[in-house]
C-alpha cells in the first residue's frame, strides 16, 4: 500500500513505524509525527520483511548469529531455522520492483535494523552490532540510496538534511 502523492519521491519505511502491529510481539512502533512530517515530503511505501516473508504475528523472536563466517537470521527457539536467504532474496526483489529515493527502517530489528542490531555467537553471547539483513542486502546493493533509522532522525535539522538527500537522489537516479 503506497501513501499520498505520486510525484513525490519513493520512500519505503518499516510497516511498524506506521503502527501496523506486525512486530514479533504483536505491537507496533507508531511513530506519529515523524510519518506526518515524512509525508509532506515524500511517498511512503510500509514495507515488513519478516510478515512479507511469511512468518506470522506474533511469532517466534529472531537475531543475528554468527555462524560459519557468515550473519545469519535464526529463530532464537529452533537455531536450525534459517531465514537468512528469504530476507535476503526478498530484499533484492523489493529494490528491483520499487524505484525507492530511500528507506527509513527501525532500529535494532534482525531485519530492518541499519549498523545497529546486536549480533550474538552461536552459544548466545553478544559479540557486536550488525545491520538487519533486509537493510543489509539493500545497503550492499544500492550504496548510494539514502537509508537511515527512524531514531536519527528524531532532530528537525536531520530530518531536513535526509530528505534533502532523498530529493537529491531522486532528482539523478528516478
Ligand atoms: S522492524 Fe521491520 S521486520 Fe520488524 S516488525 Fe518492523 S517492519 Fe517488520
Amino acid at each position: 500500500m503506497e501513501l499520498v502523492n505520486k510525484k513525490l519521491p519513493l520512500v519505503a519505511i518499516s510497516s511498524c513505524l506506521t503502527g501496523q502491529a506486525v512486530r514479533y510481539d504483536g505491537l507496533h512502533k507508531f511513530t506519529p509525527l515523524l510519518i506526518h512530517s515524512l509525508a509532506q515530503k515524500v511517498r511512503l511505501l510500509p514495507v515488513c520483511p519478516e510478515t512479507a516473508i511469511g512468518l506470522s504475528v506474533p511469532r517466534n523472536k529472531i537475531q543475528l548469529t554468527y555462524q560459519q563466517d557468515q550473519v545469519k537470521v535464526l529463530d532464537t527457539a529452533d537455531l536450525t531455522c534459517d531465514l537468512t536467504d528469504l530476507l535476503r532474496d526478498y530484499a533484492l526483489d523489493f529494490i528491483k520492483e520499487h524505484k525507492l529515493s530511500g528507506l527509513v527502517l527501525q532500529e535494532k530489528s534482525p531485519s530492518c535494523g541499519v549498523n545497529n542490531c546486536k549480533l550474538f555467537n552461536i552459544h548466545g553471547q553478544k559479540i557486536g552490532y550488525h545491520s538487519g539483513v533486509f537493510a543489509a542486502t539493500i545497503i550492499k546493493t544500492q550504496p548510494q540510496l539514502p537509508i537511515c533509522c527512524a531514531i536519527d532522525l528524531q532532530h528537525d535539522l536531520t530530518k531536513i538534511e535526509f530528505i534533502k538527500k532523498i530529493q537529491s537522489y531522486a532528482q539523478y537516479n528516478t
